[in-house]
């Protein structure tokens, strides 16, 4: 069995040109609170991605034109490694993350510079996914100000917005701001369901919105993504839900698809698999489908966004009549980057469909690290099952590293590779 584990759990702001700059080559991020050595978590192999982007310095001269000072009470969103975090770890700050990697590598580069953040400051974790009142509890008093770099997904905007009010008071500046390429382009509009907004003008290809005492939105569209999606799979007799940002949330992914026609076949093919782990489990499709073919074994849904593995959570119960004996005992839903966060071990079959991107890059750097790590905890002879596009060439990575490799299914996009360890 698996060791018990459960988841986780108007002042404006400046428009001219920052004096403050960023050193790429150096990682220096010079900021109105300070210069920071900020490293990304993984580090970069190539060597050109930096830690931060535009709409984290806009982010850091509208704080500054704020005022804050060790007692103002900040909220930080949207920060992937560290430079809004360690910038404002003088005030008195909370950081709202869905992605335990960002939890980590805010750790670090907090860690990193140490002797260079204001003392005074608190950093604490909360969780995006729990709903506005239990967060407003969490805080215990409504923040000051808000810092949001506001991500890609219109749903997680949509959704972080309706999160604001219940931390705010009559007082509370909300500055958002995105990278231009990024920005969902409802993003005002969102923000305006909740007050009035200021739009300053672009720079450093990012655009800062700054919103005033954020209040309840009245008049939410049917289709507001806050309620939870729900996609059927009648080949599957599933159904699932998935919170905002989740991979899939609104259709059953092509090469999940491909993966799931073998994993709704483990009776057969692997029986006596007893310990699966389902490697970044989204919303659970595919360890769900494992609970069902295998009677007789635990599955570990793994993720490292709380979203995620709260939306696995939730179709496992709501799934749970059609998944076979006491389906969600034998679960357990672990918030981990990979494998670090977890005390795996001795396990039959790892299902992945790995992640092609990290923090807005393209790259298959996560996808490594879940190949290593899986042999790690892959008992000897045990398999990791992954669906890949086929020009990854992933064949030949996991031959690198597992004692064999055999092609499971081909389709003319996807494979699905098994690699023995
Ligand atoms: N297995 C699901 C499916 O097939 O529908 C989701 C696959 S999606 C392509 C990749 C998943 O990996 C995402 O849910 C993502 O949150 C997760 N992920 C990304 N980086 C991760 C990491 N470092 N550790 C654990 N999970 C990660």
């Amino acid at each position: 069995m698996n060791p018990a584990q459960t988841h986780g759990e108007s002042r404006s702001a400046p428009t001219r040109a920052s004096p403050y700059s960023c050193w790429v080559n150096t990682g220096l991020c010079s900021t109105p609170f300070g210069d920071f050595s900020l490293e990304r978590v993984p580090v970069d192999r190539s060597g050109t991605l930096r830690a931060w982007d535009g709409a984290d310095l806009l982010l850091l001269d509208a704080a500054a034109s704020f005022g804050v000072t060790p007692s103002t009470r900040v909220l930080v969103i949207g920060d992937n490694f560290g430079a809004l975090s360690v910038a404002l770890a003088g005030a008195s700050t909370w950081v709202l993350s869905d992605s335990i990697v960002a939890e980590h590598a805010i750790e670090e580069n907090l860690s990193a510079n140490r002797a260079k953040v204001r003392v005074g400051g608190v950093v604490q974790f909360i969780s995006a996914a729990q709903p506005g009142p239990e967060l407003a509890a969490t805080i215990g008093a409504a923040v000051d100000l808000v810092v949001w770099n506001v991500g890609k997904s219109t749903d997680v905007t949509a959704h972080v917005a309706s999160l604001l009010p219940s931390v705010s008071h009559g007082a509370t500046v909300v500055f958002a701001a995105g990278m231009d390429k990024h920005l969902p382009p409802k993003t005002g509009d969102i923000l305006r369901r909740h007050g009035q907004v200021t739009t300053h003008p672009g720079r450093k290809k990012a655009h800062l919105f700054e919103l005033r005492a954020p209040a309840e939105a009245t008049g939410l569209q049917p289709a507001d993504p806050v309620v939870p999606d729900r996609v059927s799979i009648p080949e599957y007799d599933l159904h699932v839900s998935a919170l905002p940002g989740v991979f899939s949330a609104d259709r059953f992914d092509l090469g999940t698809r491909v993966l799931a026609d073998l994993v709704a076949d483990l009776d057969r093919l692997l029986p006596a698999a007893e310990q699966v782990v389902d490697l970044g489990c989204g919303t659970g499709v595919l360890g769900m489908l494992a609970l069902r073919s295998l009677p007789q074994a635990s599955v570990s849904f793994v993720d490292e966004s709380t979203y995620a593995v709260a939306s696995a959570e939730a179709n496992v119960i709501a799934n749970a009549g059609t998944l076979g004996p006491a389906a969600l005992d034998r679960s357990s839903f672990i918030r981990s980057n990979v494998f670090d966060d977890t005390r795996l071990a001795e396990v039959d079959l790892v299902l992945c469909n790995p992640p092609f991107h990290h923090a807005n890059a393209m790259n298959d750097q996560v996808a490594w690290q879940m190949f290593q790590q899986s042999r790690r905890v892959l008992r000897r002879g045990g398999e990791l099952w992954v669906v890949a596009n086929r020009h990854l060439g992933y064949h030949e990575k996991l031959a690198r590293v597992y004692e064999a490799t055999a092609l499971m299914a081909s389709h003319p996009k996807f494979v699905v590779i098994a690699a023995r360890a």
